[in-house]
C-alpha cells in the first residue's frame, strides 16, 4: 500500500448537511457490505482503511463542465467498518479536476479519492456507479493479464491521476469497465451504468482469478 493511502490531498469545502439517500443508495450500502466481506474493502493493519463507494445523482445528460457531476461517496476513514450508515455518506456538489478541488455536502469529509471518482464522472455520463477496492491478488493478475491500466509513473490522488483516469474512461469503452491504476499499489476500479453491473464484475472478476 502507499505511506500515503487515506490522506486527502486535494482542497476540499465542506457544508454541513445530509447526502440524498434512496433505494439506489441503499443498494450501493448492500454492496459495500459484500465487499468488505471479500476483503475488497476494509483496513490495513495500521488502520487506514481503503476502498470507496460512489453513486451518480446529476449530470448524466453529457456536459462540458464538471458542475453537474454531483455524485453522493463513501466518507474518508470508513472503510474499516462493514456496514455503513447514510450520515457517513456525503454528496460531492462540485469538483475541478484542474484545481484539485471538491465542494461537498455532509457529516464528514469525502473520500480521500473523490477526485478519481469525480473524473470518471465528468469523462462519461453513462456511468452512474464508481467502486474503488484494494486487492493485492487481483491487481498483482490483471496487471500480469494486460488489463486495462492507468500509467504506473502516476500516483494516487493526484491531478494526473484523475487526468489519466479521465482519459481512460472518456475512450469508447464496454460498460461495466474494471481497470488497475498501477501507480497506486492494489488499486482497482469498477464502473458502469448500474451497481449491480459493478458489483458483478468485481465479483466475476475475483472468481475467475481467484478461483484454482
Ligand atoms: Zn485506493
Amino acid at each position: 500500500m502507499d505511506a500515503t493511502d487515506g490522506v486527502i490531498k486535494f482542497a476540499s469545502e465542506r457544508h454541513p448537511g445530509t447526502a440524498p439517500w434512496g433505494p439506489q443508495l441503499e443498494a450501493l450500502n448492500h454492496a459495500r457490505t459484500t465487499l468488505f466481506d471479500l476483503g475488497l474493502i476494509g483496513a490495513y493493519p495500521d488502520g487506514v482503511g481503503y476502498g470507496n463507494l460512489s453513486l451518480r445523482v446529476s449530470g448524466d445528460q453529457g456536459n462540458q463542465d464538471n458542475q453537474g457531476n454531483q455524485f453522493v461517496i463513501t466518507g474518508s476513514a470508513t472503510g474499516a467498518q462493514r456496514t455503513l450508515q447514510a450520515s457517513q455518506y456525503c454528496l460531492v456538489e462540485a469538483f475541478s479536476i484542474e484545481h484539485n478541488w471538491v465542494r461537498t455536502r455532509g457529516a464528514i469529509d469525502a473520500s480521500s479519492e473523490s477526485m478519481t471518482h469525480g473524473a470518471v464522472y465528468a469523462a462519461n455520463p453513462a456511468i452512474h456507479c464508481v467502486i474503488h477496492v484494494h486487492s493485492r491478488v487481483l491487481f498483482d493478475a490483471l496487471l500480469r493479464q494486460n488489463h486495462p491500466a492507468t500509467p504506473a509513473t502516476i500516483p494516487y490522488g493526484t491531478p494526473a491521476m484523475a487526468q489519466a483516469v479521465y482519459a481512460l474512461v472518456q475512450q469508447p469503452v464496454a460498460l461495466p469497465l474494471l481497470f488497475v491504476m498501477a501507480g497506486h499499489d492494489e488499486g482497482i476500479v469498477a464502473c458502469g451504468m448500474d451497481v449491480d453491473s459493478v458489483q458483478n464484475v468485481l465479483l466475476a472478476t475475483t472468481k475467475r482469478i481467484c478461483t484454482p
